[in-house]
């Protein structure tokens, strides 16, 4: 590979990293992974893939990459928050500790359940120091977005990672939706991700001595610009404008309305087959 191509090579992993925000989904997301980033860069490289291991195990060999996949606060469903555009607040489900501590639960099955996730965590983690424990719960916490939980005991921490992680248990309360109706969603509130994204970027490009972003780049492309755009898509190489390379939000925007444009040239077309009255 040539230099150049090296270059812009390590230059996409940046803009992997630090793409602005496309949804409020991505806005979430990429909260999560600051959160998590804090609290990870204090421990040793090991315990995040010792913690990711532990989560595996808990989800039956399911494997993942990062915390941010690990520890769902959507229980593994869809969030239906990847149409909405980018905010600062998102409604999520209640954790599964809360819906185990405040859930009538007669038959006993909930604490069952709850109680097996907790035993199978704890007799793996035996094999680590109290000091880990306590790190694996701060990396929950960040991951699954629980500022307020506090974790003072190593069985505190097995308590919160194995009912929240645990899959049979998610299972169970994703078959029976009714036992948690009356426990309410979790409004969380978080920054500006798509000016805290934007700050990282002109960073990340000073520090990759790139030409620094202009203010005309880091603006999102008005609905005329975009329409303007889809009609003749050169125009992108004749604008020394490098916005959509760092930002998800404008070109989602602009292959839902290609797909729209699509949708109706089909139906166009369609109405003129068939037979002339
Ligand atoms: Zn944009």
């Amino acid at each position: 590979m040539s230099d150049s191509l090296h270059e812009i090579d390590s230059l996409l992993d940046v803009l992997n990293k630090f793409m602005l925000p496309g949804s409020l989904e991505d806005c979430f997301q990429a909260y999560r992974e600051e959160l998590i980033k804090i609290v990870d860069k204090r421990f040793n490289a090991n315990l995040q893939s010792w913690f990711l291991r532990e989560i595996s195990v808990l989800r039956g060999g399911e494997e993942f990459t990062s915390v941010v996949e690990a520890c769902d606060p959507f229980l593994h469903l869809p969030s239906g928050c990847d149409s909405l555009p980018p905010g600062v607040q998102i409604a999520v489900p209640p954790l599964p500790t809360t819906i185990v501590d405040s859930t009538p639960d007669p038959a006993g099955n909930l604490k069952r359940l709850a109680r097996q996730e907790f035993e199978l965590l704890r007799s793996r983690l035996q094999m680590y120091t109290d000091d880990e424990i306590e790190n694996f719960g701060k990396l929950a916490v960040a991951g699954y977005v629980a500022p307020d939980i506090l974790l003072p005991t190593p069985e505190s921490v097995v308590s919160f990672i194995g009912i929240n992680a645990g899959a049979k248990l998610e299972q169970y309360l994703i078959n029976n939706l009714h036992l948690w109706k009356a426990v309410p969603r979790r409004q969380i509130h978080f920054p500006d991700m798509v000016a805290v994204r934007r700050k990282q970027l002109e960073e990340q490009f000073a520090a990759n001595n790139r030409e620094p972003l202009r203010p005309e780049e880091l603006a999102c492309y008005t609905d005329e610009e975009l329409a303007l755009i889809g009609r003749d898509v050169r125009i992108l190489t004749l604008l020394p404008n490098r916005h959509l390379s760092i930002c998800r939000w404008c070109i989602n925007r602009m292959i839902n309305r290609q797909a729209a444009v699509d949708h109706f040239d089909r139906i166009g077309t369609e109405g003129n087959v068939g037979p002339v009255n």
